[in-house]
């Protein structure tokens, strides 16, 4: 089990260092994403401040929170799902820049590891010999977790 409030800690410090505040709200909408181990919508979070902190927060200000969020590197949005979910990161800094997301296709449980810069360099390249260029690195893997497999 995460401790969520040394987590929140780390992230209230983190945006202090760049400016920023992690206000009440941010912090309920990144709490719940904190203590999911599933991405979540964000009408999911919606629901989540309702019934954890009876807090009405309509879905564009929820978008406005998670762009902040995702804008800190607090938060990431997951591009195949349409979901988000908390960035390791912040609990643990060994997870690197080039995170990639393992997303069970059955319960939808996701984690995020780091890329070896080797392997991210052998992509790039892969992706430079087609004549692409790359815009956004972020690997989402289609997987069953262990529960499910
Ligand atoms: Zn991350
Ligand atoms: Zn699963």
């Amino acid at each position: 089990m995460r401790n969520t409030d040394s987590i929140i800690r780390r992230a209230e410090k983190q945006c202090a260092s760049r400016g920023t505040r992690l206000t009440k709200k941010r912090k309920y909408v990144l709490t719940g994403l904190l203590e999911s181990d599933k991405a979540l919508s964000a009408y999911e979070l919606i629901a989540v401040c309702k019934e954890k902190y009876d807090e009405d927060i309509p879905a564009m200000s929820v978008y406005r929170i998670l762009d902040f969020l995702q804008g800190e590197h607090l938060v990431h949005k997951l591009n195949t799902a349409s979901k988000y979910a908390s960035c390791a990161n912040i609990e643990d800094d060994k997870v690197g820049c080039y995170s990639q997301f393992l997303i069970c296709r059955s319960c939808s449980k996701v984690k995020e590891v780091g890329l070896k810069p080797s392997m991210m360099a052998e992509l790039q390249a892969t992706v430079q010999d087609a004549s692409f260029k790359l815009v956004n690195p972020q690997l989402e893997m289609n997987c069953l977790c262990d529960d499910c497999a």
